[in-house]
């Protein structure tokens, strides 16, 4: 046996022996509230797929259409002949739908943080971010160079303490013109990346509060919009735009995979943003650019939020919701419905407990996934149930009676 696997087995079983490993299962139908996995139909609970649009028939024949007229690749990177009209048709309705001046795709959402993040900062700057940021901005943060700094979850005065030292030094008096230069000559940059609504918690940002404080330290802020793009605000639109904040956000970022139901990430914001990353983001200028068939489904998606069909959708989903937190006796703040994410966490700490009854849970045919290290702590252990526009309410009402069932210890959750 070689040292690459003997090596990589060592590591295999130390995992295994934690209760964190992970492995694929093939799905054999589209995605919707109903999978067959494995040879067997499950009501699935899991999927991103918020208003059940993946596999929307003006969303597929939309996808067809383009491969038809743009076939199935685009043949090169954006920037020498791959940037095809349903590349440019998507952008346009981004930015319309946003609100933005412009906006840019991108292959997928991580090619998106990590493209934009490293544009925007390098050493000699700072960035701040939320505790819970997905991967993909802290894997940007570690690739850009700057100085990171972490603030705990939704930490409104952590964020001002830090705010208040950073741009401290930023202004020392080293540099009596004003602001210390960075490596590069140039002022100092200080970037703070949030989500409007956090992936494995599915709670909000307080955005508003997030926004005053940056703008009284002249600090920037990027918003990932990944779970808030399609399920909150009017229309699908997001927080900022239910906030009404979305001209005074730098940066506003998200995925076309979740509730567009297509592949691929965005950036929306000012002309000159988009300007600039289209010369400087390494994701965008050094990648194939993405499928037709995904930027025009994605745009498909658009309109169809944008449609009668959009609200109903909307609403179909916050009734879901509703019936969910109720059931799980989660805080209802009594908020406006347009508020509340589609996520919910259902928090079991260890890891083990929570495989055991994810596993229970699939044997009752409902796929609810255990969420483990390294995606949230160590003993922070959850089912994450995701809601869809799909998914049928009478299946929810088992869903949420079996779990309560298990939670009461009256099922043994064997593993
Ligand atoms: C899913 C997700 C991403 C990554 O988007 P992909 O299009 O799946 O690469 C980025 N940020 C957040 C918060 C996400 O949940």
């Amino acid at each position: 046996m070689s040292t690459l696997d003997w090596e990589l087995q060592q590591e295999l079983a130390q995992i295994r022996s934690e209760g964190l490993h992970r492995a694929l299962h093939c799905i054999d139908s589209p995605q919707g509230p109903r999978i067959e996995m494995e040879g067997r139909s499950l009501e699935n609970f899991s999927s991103n797929d918020y208003l059940g649009l993946a596999s929307h028939p003006a969303v597929k024949e939309a996808a067809i259409r383009a491969v038809e007229r743009f076939g199935a690749g685009s043949g090169a990177s954006r920037l020498v002949c791959g940037s095809l009209r349903p590349h440019h048709d998507l952008e346009d309705a981004l930015a319309a739908f946003k609100n933005t001046q412009a906006a840019l795709a991108f292959s997928s959402g991580y090619a998106t943080a990590v493209g934009t993040i490293c544009a925007l900062v390098s050493r000699g700057d700072t960035i701040i971010l939320d505790k819970l940021v997905h991967a993909s901005i802290v894997d940007a943060a570690r690739l850009s160079g700057a100085a990171i700094r972490v603030i705990p979850h939704n930490n409104l005065a952590a964020l001002e303490r830090l705010l208040t030292s950073v741009t401290r030094s930023r202004t020392a008096p080293r540099s009596p013109g004003g602001d210390s230069p960075n490596t590069s000559g140039r002022r100092q940059r200080i970037l703070i990346v949030i989500e409007s609504v956090y992936s494995m918690d599915g709670d909000l940002a307080p955005l508003r509060e997030i926004i005053e404080l940056k703008e009284r330290f002249g600090a920037w802020l990027m918003v990932d919009e990944a779970h808030g793009t399609g399920v909150l605000g009017e229309g699908g639109r997001g927080l900022a735009d239910l906030l009404r904040v979305s001209d005074r956000i730098e940066i506003q970022m998200g995925t076309l995979g979740k509730a567009l139901g297509s592949a691929g990430g965005y950036v929306c914001g000012t002309s000159s943003l988009i300007e600039f990353l289209i010369n400087r983001a390494r994701s965008f200028i050094f990648s194939t650019a993405p499928a037709p068939a995904a930027a025009a489904a994605a745009t498909a998606a658009l309109g169809l939020l944008q449609s009668a069909e959009g609200p109903r959708r909307l609403s179909s989903l916050r009734a879901l919701i509703r019936q969910t937190t109720l059931a799980l006796n989660k805080e209802t703040t009594g908020e406006a419905a347009p508020g509340a994410s589609a996520i919910v966490p259902i928090l079991l700490g260890d890891e083990t407990r929570a495989v055991a009854f994810s596993d229970t849970l699939r044997r009752c045919g409902f796929f609810v996934p255990a969420i483990r290290y390294p995606t949230v702590s160590r003993g922070r252990a959850r089912l994450r149930l995701t809601l869809t526009a799909a998914h049928d309410p009478r299946v929810l009402a088992l869903l949420l009676e079996t779990l309560q069932q298990l939670q009461a210890g009256r099922w043994e959750a064997s593993q």
